[in-house]
């Protein structure tokens, strides 16, 4: 399969990820990053390391977005700088980050007036999955646009899955992360009731994660509790931004989520309380006698 010149713009958890899985399979990878530190390492590993997005996107056939939010990526695509003021005719736009449907459909019809094919391909998987190409794309856009990826899909991911028009990869994700984030508060309650309870927290733990709640993500959410290590392969604020997108995709199309409301207010809490650093499931921390001084 041919190996087109990728563009990827944030250098974050994911993105370091999937520049460094390009450049181990031998494509051609120009990066760029807002905090310019985090972009030097990559230059002695072959990537053409870049002051901005416009500078990234130049030359590039495809351009992948791995940002933290809708502010970041209009930044990174639409800024003075971004990524659209480049010559983009004919390229293929992949925006990854976790965003809100109602930007995606935006940005979307900024690349139609370039001329080109766009795709908003959210993912599942974390740190581990970036670094090893294990990553599943929920992508929306043309069937055309969907192929043109698949030199992309096929170092990136382990599946890519085309669920509809563009917005339907944004929707699929935001959906996917509030149901995880409404699970992981549950259990975080749970635990709290258990230690208040003063019932053995190891066996309570295997109980659940054995019997019928016992989700992949209480599985993985328990694996954190259990080892004490809630270092940050997704950043609690970033998993609050989701549940607030989610929402509000809900509130747009009158669907009240009223469990995402809940759980919401359990990570602001959480974040207030200086838990920002930690990976997302430190809410179980948070609301436990284990809390940790800021
Ligand atoms: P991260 O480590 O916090 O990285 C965030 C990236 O966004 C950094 O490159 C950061 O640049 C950039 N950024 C933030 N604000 C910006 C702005 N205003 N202008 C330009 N760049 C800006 O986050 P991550 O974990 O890689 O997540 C990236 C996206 O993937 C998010 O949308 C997240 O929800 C989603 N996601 C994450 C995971 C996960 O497990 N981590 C899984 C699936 C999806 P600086 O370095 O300069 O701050």
């Amino acid at each position: 399969m041919a190996k087109p010149r990728v563009a990827i713009l944030g250098l974050g958890i994911m993105g370091s990820g999937m520049a460094s899985r390009l450049l181990e399979e031998g494509f051609p990878v120009s990066v760029f990053n807002r905090n310019q530190e985090k972009a030097r390492p990559f230059a002695a590993r072959g990537a053409f390391v870049t002051n901005s997005p416009r500078e990234a996107a130049t030359g590039s056939e495809v351009i992948l977005s791995m940002v933290a939010d809708d502010t970041a990526s209009r930044e990174v695509w639409l800024g003075a700088n971004g990524a659209l003021a480049a010559e983009l005719r004919g390229a293929l736009l992949i925006e990854s980050s976790t965003l809100s449907v109602a930007w995606v459909k935006e940005l979307a019809a900024e690349a139609e007036k370039q001329g080109c094919d766009f795709l908003d391909a959210p993912v599942t998987g974390s740190k581990p999955h970036a670094e090893s190409g294990q990553l599943l794309f929920l992508a929306g856009g043309s069937e055309q646009g969907f192929e043109r990826a698949q030199p992309v899909w096929s170092v990136l991911g382990r599946d890519a899955i085309h669920l509809g028009p563009v917005g339907s990869g944004a929707l699929m994700k935001l959906v996917n992360n509030f149901l995880a984030a409404v699970q992981t508060v549950s259990f975080a309650e749970a635990l709290a009731l258990l230690d208040a309870g003063g019932l053995n927290r190891e066996k309570a733990i295997s109980i659940l994660s054995e019997g019928v709640p016992g989700s992949p993500m209480i599985k993985r959410a328990a694996a954190r509790v259990l080892s004490g290590d809630f270092s940050p392969h997704f950043l609690m604020p970033l998993m609050a931004k989701d549940i607030r997108y989610a929402i509000q995709e809900g509130a747009e199309r009158q669907v009240d989520l009223g469990t995402a409301r809940a759980a919401l207010r359990i990570f602001e809490a959480a974040l207030d309380a200086g838990y920002g650093g930690r990976d997302f499931t430190a809410v179980t921390q948070a609301l436990t006698a284990e809390k940790v001084p800021r």
